[in-house]
């Protein structure tokens, strides 16, 4: 099953990938993580994405676009993958449109006010261990899992979060009227609690799988 995850950023389309990969054992393919390794990594790739994603700029189409078309080269693709912040433009969605074909695309919604809380909350583990809620963990801003003190991602500030829900509306939002007319489109409402969400997605999935 190839999967395409829309939504603005913070609307825990991440969460949700990471679930649907748990589930059916098909790979998350992040951008904004494949990005962020990059540019950790000091890459060529990395150091041209830089400038973009401290501003909360998309990252040029050709650089974006040929990173994916890479990894879905990879031999773990070949069951399906989870596109997670990918396409972003409608030229995105065209380069992706010429080499892969999409079962689904699930649109997840959630007002500019919730995310603006969200992500003023969020906190990611640097090794990759997943996102949490700074109010749910108390003084102690640490991953569960291995120690590490937990980010506050520079583009999850305030300014840098207005910028991006800008740039999601005028360049990412009219991919839904673009994948509206594919008929494989589907809504998912984000105010539940995670559980919730994931058991709706669950459901919508397999309800689109059966058709
Ligand atoms: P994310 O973690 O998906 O919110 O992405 C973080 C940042 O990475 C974005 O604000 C962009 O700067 C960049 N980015 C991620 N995916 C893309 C994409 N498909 N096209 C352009 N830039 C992207």
């Amino acid at each position: 099953m190839n999967l395409i995850f829309l939504g603005p950023p913070g609307s825990g389309k991440g969460t949700m990938a990471t679930a649907v990969e748990k589930a059916l054992g098909i790979p998350q393919i992040s951008t904004g993580d494949m990005l962020r390794r990059h540019m950790r990594e000091g890459t060529p790739l990395g150091i041209a994405a830089k400038s973009y994603v401290d501003k909360g700029e998309l990252v040029p189409d050709d650089i974006v676009i040929g990173m994916v078309k890479e990894r879905l080269h990879q031999p773990d693709c070949r069951n399906g993958y989870i596109l997670d912040g990918f396409p972003r433009t409608v030229a995105q969605a065209e380069a992706l449109g010429a080499i892969a074909d999409i079962d689904t695309v699930v649109n997840f919604e959630l007002s500019d006010e919730i995310i603006m809380r969200r992500l003023a909350d969020r906190r990611v583990c640097p090794h990759g261990h997943g996102t949490f809620s700074a109010a749910g963990l108390g003084s102690e801003e640490v991953c569960p899992q291995c120690g590490a003190v937990l980010v506050h991602r520079h583009d999850d500030k305030e300014d840098t979060v207005r910028n991006r829900l800008n740039v999601y509306h005028t360049q990412t939002e009219p991919l839904i009227a673009y994948y509206l007319k594919s008929g494989k489109f589907l809504s998912i409402a984000m105010e539940g609690t995670v559980e919730d969400n994931r058991r709706t997605l669950m459901q919508a999935l397999e309800n689109a799988a059966k058709e």
